[in-house]
């Protein structure tokens, strides 16, 4: 696998030039947690705790984000920005050829209930044999772990948010093989409920200001972009 292991900001990150490659390396070695790393969560890791021991205990951390691609490359790792919805995608593709079981958690139940009905016919061959929405009341979830792991997956999506989905893939018990990826808001996209930036502005890296456009609500949290920036400088 082609991933150096080093840090941003004190929080663990792969150099990875295939991030695809690396994670089916990682499912034939045993499987294991894939986190996809930004600016932002790289300041949430710092400032909360459980969510730095998720990451740092993940056996992949890629760089998605080109605040973390420009982070690695002050130090002379020079990475290709690799978006965890891309890989997500590329792993679903792999688990239609390879006959993977498959899991989704998260999302609005409208959402859950859409992927189910569409991803199979995009992705021809997909096994999805474990789909739960991320509205559970608290006390659903214990069983629900139950049913997902007796299931033995290959690959389980998680879209429950930042730091959510880091902390209950670490925190799962009896989570064994398999890869267990956080994917955001993936799913919405996936399910046309929400849009990725247009390429031209990844081109430019200002997919962040795309993201404030279309949900304003995010702009206390996206105060983290020039907060990591400035300690990257300061710590470089
Ligand atoms: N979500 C969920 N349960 C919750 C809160 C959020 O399933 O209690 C889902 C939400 O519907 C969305 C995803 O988690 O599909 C988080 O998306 P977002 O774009 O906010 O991801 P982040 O930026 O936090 O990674």
């Amino acid at each position: 696998m082609a991933a150096k292991a080093t840090d941003v900001l004190g929080v663990p990150v792969h150099a990875c030039d295939d991030v695809l490659a690396a994670a089916l390396h990682l499912a034939q070695r045993g499987g294991g947690q894939i986190v996809t790393l930004n600016a932002e969560m790289t300041m949430a890791a710092r400032a909360q705790p459980e969510l730095g021991r998720a990451i740092a205990a993940a056996q992949l951390v890629i760089p998605d984000g080109a605040g973390v691609v420009w982070a690695l490359a002050r130090q002379g790792l020079r990475v290709r920005r690799s978006p965890g919805i891309e890989l997500a995608w590329h792993l679903l593709e792999h688990a239609a050829v390879a006959g993977w079981r498959v899991a989704l958690v998260g999302a609005s139940p409208a959402v859950m209930e859409r992927l189910q009905q569409d991803l199979p016919q995009r992705i021809p061959g997909l096994q999805l044999v474990f789909c739960v929405h991320g509205y559970q009341p608290p006390e659903a979830w214990p069983d629900l772990e139950q049913q997902l792991l007796a299931c033995q997956p290959h690959l389980v999506l998680v879209a429950l948010g930042v730091p959510r989905q880091e902390t209950w893939i670490a925190d799962c018990p009896g989570r064994s093989g398999g890869l267990w990826m956080g994917v955001g808001g993936s799913f919405d996209v996936w399910a046309g409920v929400k849009k990725r930036a247009p390429r031209w502005m990844g081109a430019l890296q200002i997919e962040w200001l795309y993201r404030l456009v279309q949900e304003p609500s995010r702009w206390r949290r996206m105060l983290a972009l020039p907060a990591f920036a400035w300690q990257v400088l300061r710590e470089g």
